[in-house]
């Protein structure tokens, strides 16, 4: 196929403002096309090789292109450089010195789409010493053979700057019309895509094998799916109206999404914009791997980064220091460490679970899921009351998550791959403001610590006073900020005040491993003051069934052998930073 009747249309393309119009050119383009180089004529108008997932950059830089130019045009690479500062693009510079170079034109051979297909491909595979100049030579050999148009739009696409604006929706639309018969078999063509990410193969599909290829389109372990989206409301009210009178709340996890494919040889993980990212995280496949029994499955997780020692979770920002690394990666995970929270599955065993229900694909979910330390499958309430599921958020956001994600369980609660809708919700609070002071709590009981920590305390269990009750009350459990010679200290300091239950002036729902008599106090700061179902302090003065609890709460360094406990920060205190912290909100909320 030759390659100018590509570049034909993308002038056509560049010059119309209408979608449509834009459709029938692409339209009128398919349909020239010969079937066997359909997928390339796809992929090549988005700018691409292959799909995105595949991960193949062509990495022609300016400066290799100035020169691949000023090779073909027999110019100096400064005249190049001189266009250039004027065109601002390369392809038209590349167009223009061409247009003067007349005679080399009369033995140039027709381009076809697969040369400029193939070097480009060859020049997106050449690394290691010598692989500037193999750039270089073969994107000369492709200019020796253009058309000034040809060559204006092969630097643009090499420079990866094509940029024609096709979006794949058109193309899909294009397809539909060019070989499946017409517009009907755009729906078929969306899922075929949603479920294989891969435009040339959907196109490739459909012009070998017609509507009836794309209806028996299946998912394959490998490919990644184009994810589920969620819509967003701040109301539990809303949530109801839209959702269905019962519906799913699950923890929201605030990490990365991992698209997990796992099959006999391999564990591939795909990000949320569906990058292949295994090997920035070989210990979450491994932990996969370990916890999902199915011998081939897709399934999808959030992963966190977690404290080691205590299990709790951490915020993004640490997890989103081991994305986009190339090196030391084994290093980042042994610092970052890291858990697996399964929430879908969309593929097990030869069955295609995307059209069954929330509900049965989460049975799926369990049957093959088994919980290790580090994977296990999300947190989930079902539930129809507001009440309950506000209180279920304030856990949630106290534990570390950000809040939940709404799961609608009606018939209709397919995994919709590739689009948003009111069938998953975002439910997370609308603004967040920051715990600025520091605080000193009362150490009343601790968690044994595990791994690292082991034989000496993971969590420390620490309560505010309540002055009016002279009891004190649970605000967190503490595992952060700890060095290894606070833990031995720690370890020693609280020895004498061990007891074997709870203290008569101690108001606790956790049970921890160890209590303590009141003694010891330490200064903490944490990101915010949450409410929280889990923690007494302030119980149901600002909402039934919540009290307050101190997000991701950090030691400072600070042992506060100066307090006594009744000297502690009081739950008054407390409440006050909270009720600080809303006027705070208030205020940025009147201000934007
Ligand atoms: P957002 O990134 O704010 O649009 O929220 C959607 C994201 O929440 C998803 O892409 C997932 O990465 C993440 N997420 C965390 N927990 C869950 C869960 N239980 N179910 C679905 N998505 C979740």
């Amino acid at each position: 196929m030759k390659y100018s009747l590509i570049t034909d249309v993308y002038e056509e393309i560049e010059a119309t403002t209408k979608r449509l119009e834009m459709t029938d050119f692409l339209v009128d383009l398919l349909k020239e096309t010969p079937k066997e180089v359909v997928d390339k004529v796809v992929y090549l108008t988005q700018g691409k090789l292959y799909p995105d997932y595949v991960g193949i950059e062509l990495g022609v830089a300016d400066k290799l292109a100035v020169k691949a130019i000023a090779t073909s045009t027999g110019r100096q690479e400064r005249e190049v450089e001189e266009d250039f500062a004027k065109s601002g693009d390369l392809g038209e510079t590349a167009a223009n010195l061409l247009t003067k170079k007349t005679q080399a034109t009369l033995f140039r051979q027709p381009l076809t789409v697969e040369a400029v297909y193939d070097a480009f491909d060859r020049i997106a595979h050449a690394t290691g010493p010598g692989s500037i100049d193999l750039k270089v030579k073969y994107l000369c050999s492709l200019l020796n053979d253009s058309s000034p148009r040809e060559a204006k739009y092969i630097l643009r696409m090499g420079l990866g700057k094509l940029r024609l604006g096709v979006a794949d929706m058109t193309l899909l639309d294009a397809l539909s019309v060019a070989y499946g018969g017409g517009k009907e078999a755009r729906e078929a063509l969306e899922r075929a895509y949603n479920l294989s990410s891969d435009l040339g193969l959907v196109a490739k599909t459909v012009a070998h094998q017609g509507l009836e290829g794309i209806k028996r389109f299946k998912i394959t372990v490998g490919r990644p799916i184009r994810p589920m989206l969620a819509e967003r409301l701040s109301s539990a009210e809303e949530i109801f109206e839209k959702a269905g009178e019962k519906v799913a709340a699950e923890y929201k996890y605030d990490g990365l999404r991992l698209q997990a494919h796992i099959s006999r040889k391999e564990v591939l993980l795909f990000s949320r914009r569906l990058e292949n990212i295994t090997d920035q995280f070989p210990d979450a496949c491994k932990y996969i791997k370990d916890s999902v029994k199915a011998k081939e499955a897709i399934v999808e997780s959030e992963c966190i980064a977690v404290d080691p020692d205590t299990g709790e979770m951490l915020p993004f920002q640490m997890i989103s220091q081991r994305r986009g690394r190339k090196y030391e990666i084994e290093k980042m995970a042994g610092e970052i460490p890291v858990a697996v929270f399964f929430f879908d599955v969309l593929y097990a065993d030869g069955v295609d679970y995307t059209l069954y229900t929330y509900l049965d694909r989460r049975r799926e979910l369990e049957r093959i899921i088994s919980k290790t330390e580090r994977a296990q499958i999300s947190a989930q309430l079902i539930t129809g009351d507001a009440e309950q599921l506000d209180r279920y958020m304030n856990q949630a956001i106290s534990e570390g998550c950000e809040g939940l994600m709404i799961k609608s369980i009606g018939p209709d609660s397919i995994y919709k791959a590739g689009a948003r809708g009111w069938a998953w919700i975002k439910y997370k609070r609308e603004y967040k403001s920051e715990m600025t002071d520091a605080v000193d709590l009362v150490v009343v009981g601790a968690f044994h610590g595990r791994g690292k920590r082991a034989g000496t305390y993971g969590a420390l269990l620490l309560a505010a006073y309540d002055e009016d009750a002279d009891v004190f009350h649970t605000v967190c459990k503490c595992g952060s900020g700890f060095t290894d010679e606070d833990l031995a200290k720690l370890l020693e300091m609280l020895k004498p005040y061990k007891i074997s239950h709870r203290h008569a002036r101690v108001d606790s729902k956790l049970t921890p491993d160890v209590w303590f008599t009141l003694g010891v106090v330490l200064e903490v700061i944490g990101a915010e003051i949450t409410l929280s179902p889990v923690h007494s302090c302030c119980a149901n003065a600002v909402r039934l069934g919540s009290g307050f609890a101190i997000r991701f709460p950090r030691f400072t360094g600070n042992y506060r052998l100066d307090k006594a406990p009744e000297d502690a920060t009081t739950a008054k205190e407390i409440l006050e930073m909270y009720q600080s912290q809303l006027k705070k909100i208030t205020k940025e909320v009147v201000a934007t």
